[in-house]
């Protein structure tokens, strides 16, 4: 990724999209976010966003979307309203066209800022048959948003293909695992952290992260069962002493 270019990150403050904050960082020279108030139940999320944008020195736009509950009450906005899924149906909680609407407008800051790039935490892997959260849906997009403003855009959807257990192996990788975990509010009951652990997001999110610390579990008593039978640990003298710069399994006996 070119690092000199800047990119406008779609940013909610939930684990994808501050998952996806992170990537952006580590992959641009500059990364702004642009927040959506669509009138969310829970204003916490808001002011989640927000903080993690100051904390992050990330530039931080919220964009008043209130006609889209105008348009489409749902039960991310209306609190009367109980989140429900049934079987073979969209979630009461999807709001039609609420990713292109988010898409085109954060296009359209991003122009003024001079940024070519957005980043959005779509995903087609295991989320509830949303339409536009569909890689074919955002690769349409973008065409139409190029032809309409006449402009280059690259929407880039880090977490596309991936499931929630390696969105957190990507957070992990990027160093933010504890940080997201503790910080990002993902709860449809606004919970912030691990969060109420009954709704259908919680649940989602708190499988993801058993599997995921599963396998890294996994991962860590293969390796250092490798470097015990290489013989680094037991050396004793070489293993996890010193600088610290060298994996252990590198470690050559004197
Ligand atoms: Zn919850």
């Amino acid at each position: 990724m070119d690092r000199q270019e800047k990119a406008i990150v779609i940013f909610s403050g939930g684990q994808d999209s501050t998952t996806c904050l992170f990537w952006a960082k580590r992959e641009f020279a500059e990364v702004e976010a642009v927040t959506f108030d669509y009138g969310q139940r829970h204003r916490a999320e808001i002011d989640c966003a927000r903080r993690i944008a100051e904390e992050q020195n990330v530039p931080w736009t919220l964009l008043d979307m209130g006609l889209l509950n105008q348009l489409a009450p749902n039960a991310l906005t209306r609190s009367g309203m109980a989140i429900e899924h049934r079987e073979g149906e969209l979630p009461n909680t999807f709001v039609d066209g609420r990713n292109m609407l988010f898409l085109t407008f954060a296009a359209i800051v991003a122009k003024q800022r001079g940024a070519r790039h957005l980043v959005t935490g779509v995903c087609e892997t295991d989320f509830s048959g949303y339409p536009d959260c569909r890689d074919i849906f955002i690769k349409s997009l973008n065409v139409t948003l190029n032809l309409a403003m006449d402009y280059s855009f690259f929407i880039h959807t880090p977490l596309m293909r991936i499931d929630k257990a390696a969105t957190w192996k990507l957070a992990d990788e990027l160093g933010v695992f504890d940080y997201i975990r503790a910080n990002t509010i993902t709860c449809y009951n606004g919970i912030p952290g691990d969060g109420c652990g009954e709704c259908p997001s919680c649940k989602l999110r708190l499988a993801g992260m058993t599997a995921y610390l599963a396998e890294r579990e996994r991962r860590q008593s293969a390796d250092a069962g490798d470097a015990f039978a290489s013989g680094a640990v037991a050396d004793g003298t070489d293993a996890g002493g010193g600088s610290g710069a060298v994996p252990a399994r590198q470690v050559k006996p004197l």
